[in-house]
């Protein structure tokens, strides 16, 4: 499915750095860079770099090095140039429009990755996960896109779908035979296959709230009494005043998010408004929406006042304890130890106020998210559109199981499996329709 036209882009950010790549691919590439360096391109080898001159209008523009790529042996499969000039924007600006003038078309967002798409040279969910390569902020953003982009979760879907067209052949090979009676699909090999891929679909949907975590930040949630000391662990977290910090208590009103980086991992922190019960309307609003923040989090940091008494302190955790979602890991902070010796069974003890325990606080939430791990062994899921995809396999597959144990006929059988072969085809893009595409090649930048 290769394409005659030849695209050209500019592939690095413009204005940034000494260095301005323009990127051409296409059966016309070599031919557009020669009139515009030299015929010696044709004979260049692939995979080299040669220093050439480039002319516009029969005048040195500048002096570049192109580097030669042949189909199929390249990003995109096509042939390629990569054109590094100098990094002016005006140097730039003049080779692309005399690329342009030259036959070349300028490539529309995602355009190189669509085409490595399209001459099989990835599937989709790799050419997603460039697009998430080139996004990611974090070690573990990075890792995860990195292991999906070398195909491991393409593996395991196709192995999976593998697994189905078999059984799904063997029913439709029963239907030739309908007048004869025959089974060649072992009904309850059938059904252990579909238990099983079925388990495997839903632990993938799980994965999906630690890759999403990883991909937006893993939402934590700072709740405490006021004048725990939220505001201030917020700042000291984010090193920046952000969050009010004021002797008032119930000043932090509102809950403030930001997003900070660390061993790795991106994290979203959430200062919640101060938990207790309140007759002040915006403050109670901010109560509310505490809890709210608290159910939506990955972890929830309670922040005490080591100064406050056993029973109080009793008090505050049991009723916490009851307003929790039982999942969701709950670490206890005893804050303040530069000012009291209060002893307190606490998960980390620290002074929010100086800066102590922080480090200890920082290697336990990396242990609890586990993200060491990433990436290493099990697939996580982090797009939306591979989660939608596999919960339509699920229902698919549940559909499929209730019609093999009711007994009823091969052929709908049949086309609840080919149903669950759809959804699950979409994520590596076995199967496709062009206005998916669009949409996922159209979030790339241009260049890409
Ligand atoms: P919040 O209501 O929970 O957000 O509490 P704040 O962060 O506004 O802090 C309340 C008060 O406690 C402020 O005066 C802080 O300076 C003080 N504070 C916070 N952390 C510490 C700490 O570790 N040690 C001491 N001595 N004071 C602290």
């Amino acid at each position: 499915m290769s394409s005659t036209k030849t695209i050209v882009a500019l592939s690095t950010p413009q204005g940034e750095g000494a260095i301005g790549i323009i990127r051409l691919s296409g059966p016309a590439a070599l031919q557009i860079c020669a009139k515009h360096v030299s015929k010696k391109i044709l004979e260049q080898p692939a995979n080299t770099t040669q220093f050439y001159r480039f002319k516009t209008e029969g005048a040195v523009l500048d002096e570049v090095v192109i580097t030669v790529f042949k189909s199929p042996h390249s990003y995109t499969g096509e042939d390629i140039c990569e054109i590094s000039f100098h990094g002016s924007s005006f140097i730039l600006n003049q080779a692309l429009d005399a690329l342009i003038a030259s036959d070349a078309s300028l490539a529309s967002p995602g355009e190189f990755t669509q085409r490595a798409f399209l001459n099989g040279k990835m599937d989709l969910s790799q050419a997603e996960a460039v697009a998430d390569l080139i996004a990611s902020e974090s070690e573990a953003e990075h890792r995860l896109a990195m292991h999906q982009m070398r195909g491991g979760f393409s593996e395991e879907i196709n192995r999976l779908r593998e697994e189905l067209i078999n059984f799904a052949s063997l029913i439709e090979l029963e239907l030739d035979f309908s007048e004869e009676d025959v089974e060649f699909a072992n009904r309850d090999e059938l059904q252990a296959l579909i238990e099983k891929i079925q388990a495997f679909v839903l632990k993938l949907i799980d994965s999906f709230k630690l890759g999403n975590a990883v991909k937006n930040g893993v939402p934590i949630a700072i709740i405490g009494k006021p004048n725990a000391g939220k505001s201030t662990l917020l700042n000291a977290l984010l090193n920046e005043d952000k969050a009010i910090v004021s002797e008032i208590a119930g000043t932090t009103r509102d809950a403030i998010e930001d997003i900070v980086n660390f061993n790795g991992i991106r994290y979203r922190f959430i200062d919640t408004a101060g938990i207790r019960e309140t007759d002040d309307v915006i403050e109670s609003i901010g109560v509310k929406r505490s809890y709210e923040k608290m159910q939506s989090a990955a972890l929830v940091l309670y922040l005490f006042d080591i100064s406050e008494t056993t029973k109080e302190h009793k008090i505050a955790t049991d009723a916490l304890r009851l307003k929790l979602n039982k999942h969701t890991p709950l670490l206890i902070i005893g804050n303040k130890s530069d000012q009291s010796t209060n002893h307190h069974k606490v998960d980390v003890l620290l002074s929010a106020k100086i800066g102590e325990g922080l480090e200890v606080l920082k290697d336990k939430l990396g242990e609890i998210m586990q993200i060491s791990n990433l990436g290493k062994g099990d697939t996580v899921v982090t797009n939306t559109r591979h989660l939608e995809a596999l919960k339509a396999t699920n229902e698919a597959l549940d559909a499929a199981l209730t019609t093999l144990t009711g007994g009823l006929s091969g052929d709908l059988v049949a086309a609840d499996i080919r149903e669950a072969l759809h959804h699950l085809g979409s994520i590596t893009g076995a199967i496709s329709a062009d206005d998916l595409l669009g949409t996922i090649f159209g979030k790339f930048c241009i260049g890409k």
